[in-house]
């Protein structure tokens, strides 16, 4: 029986050998960390992240990969599930479904201090873990020469620490491929016994998210333990060692000897011994990845509530709630005086919407021209 050609192109199963002679040679990877963390998590043993590149772990362990095809299907930057994914999620533009909008920052005096805007993330992790609803969160640090490290945090202790923006790749879902590898003194603090009854809440770029999401539609492990997907706007995202090297020719400080940048209009640096300095973010055009100036997802419309500053007052946080879920962590945070509204709340949210699909079209097609 003769088969036709769409019906062969369709059994085609594409695996890392696509992925990564179509994503990850070609630079669109953008270092999520999904294809390593649902390969490693099922101790396939094939590949590593090194880097911010995923790779094989050696020759020996390519012959270790059985073709199943989900690193592939997963990667947010292949076209797999798309219309799936918009369909369950009631995505049909490019800012994604939107239930409501929300301008608000913390009541919380010392998240506020070190926060990137309104401390909206920071905040939600933090009454999650107080009202018992999470059992880890999913958030990022610097290491000592401010590289983003992504960890599986299990208190609220470490909050403070993780509050802020890092403008270089933080791999957010690479921690997942050692689920298995939480200690049993930490499940029993919970009071569970198994790894699959942990409750996490994942903070992420718009890619991650969707790279989560992509793996929840196709009930996949490890991406089953997340309960709550926290989006950052995200316009761009800047590759570790250029950047470092463009900001080090600007200052003349090491990332060893700073202490944390931060973008408000334009880019600034501040160093361990509380100098500021600005630099045209235009200067860091060269340290921008190429998978972020082909990116279209400004406000991460696979997740349960995004949080970004465009459209708030300075020290607020827009909040974009895209499901009950949300809605309901929202009002939780504003009920039991976590957040406070702003004095000046959008007052049609329809008008906001298309106000803001004109901005973020106009932002998304200059930065493709860069
Ligand atoms: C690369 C990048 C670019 C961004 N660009 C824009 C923009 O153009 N416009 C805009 O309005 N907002 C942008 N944001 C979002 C903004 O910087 C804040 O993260 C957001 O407003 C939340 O503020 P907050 O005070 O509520 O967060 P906080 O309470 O300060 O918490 C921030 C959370 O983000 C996590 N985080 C920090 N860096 C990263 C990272 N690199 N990857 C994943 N998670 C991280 C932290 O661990 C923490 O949990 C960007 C964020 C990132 C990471
Ligand atoms: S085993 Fe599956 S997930 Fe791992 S590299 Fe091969 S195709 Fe990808
Ligand atoms: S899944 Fe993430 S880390 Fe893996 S190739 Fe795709 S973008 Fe890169
Ligand atoms: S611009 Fe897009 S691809 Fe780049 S980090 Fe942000 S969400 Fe990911």
């Amino acid at each position: 029986m003769n088969e036709s050609k769409t019906e062969k192109k369709k059994k085609i199963i594409k695996v890392f050998v696509s992925l990564n002679r179509e994503i990850i040679k070609t630079e669109l990877c953008c270092a999520c960390g999904a294809c390593v963390a649902y390969c490693d998590g099922q101790d396939f043993n094939v590949i590593k992240m090194e880097d911010f590149t995923p790779q094989y772990k050696s020759n020996e362990t390519k012959r270790n990969c059985t073709l199943c095809g989900m690193c592939y299907s997963i990667c947010p930057q292949t076209d797999t599930l798309r219309e799936e994914l918009n369909e369950s999620l009631k995505i049909n533009n490019e800012i994604g479904h939107i239930d409501n909008l929300v301008i608000a920052k913390t009541t919380n005096s010392s998240i506020e201090k070190v926060a990137q805007d309104g401390g909206i993330v920071t905040t939600t992790l933090q009454y999650l873990f107080d009202e018992n609803r999470i059992d880890a969160a999913i958030v990022s640090f610097y290491d000592k020469d401010l590289k983003p490290s992504p960890k599986i945090i299990f208190n609220k202790e470490a909050l403070l620490k993780s509050a802020g923006t890092r403008y270089s790749i933080s791999p957010q879902i690479l921690p997942l491929k050692d689920l298995n590898k939480i200690s049993q003194e930490i499940l029993m603090d919970k009071g569970i016994n198994e790894v699959d009854q942990l409750r996490v809440a994942f903070v992420g770029t718009p890619c991650q998210a969707k790279a989560v999401r992509k793996m929840q539609f196709l009930n996949l492990k490890p991406a089953h333990v997340i309960k709550y997907i926290i989006g950052l706007f995200c316009f761009e995202n800047f590759h570790y060692d250029k950047l470092y090297e463009l900001l080090e020719k600007e200052t003349n400080f090491k990332p060893s000897d700073m202490k944390r940048t931060f973008i408000d209009k334009k880019f600034f640096v501040q160093t361990k011994d509380d100098k500021e300095f600005e630099v045209l973010l235009k200067n860091l055009d060269p340290a921008v990845r190429k998978n972020c100036l082909n990116c279209d997802d400004f406000t991460a419309k696979y997740s349960d509530i995004s949080v970004g500053s465009v459209g708030a007052s300075k020290g607020y946080s827009m909040i974009v709630i895209r499901n009950k879920k949300g809605q309901e962590i929202i009002d939780d945070l504003l009920n039991n005086n976590y957040i406070e509204k702003s004095s000046s709340p959008i007052e049609d949210i329809n008008e906001w919407i298309e106000k803001k699909k004109s901005l973020f079209k106009r932002m998304i097609s200059i930065k493709k021209k860069k």
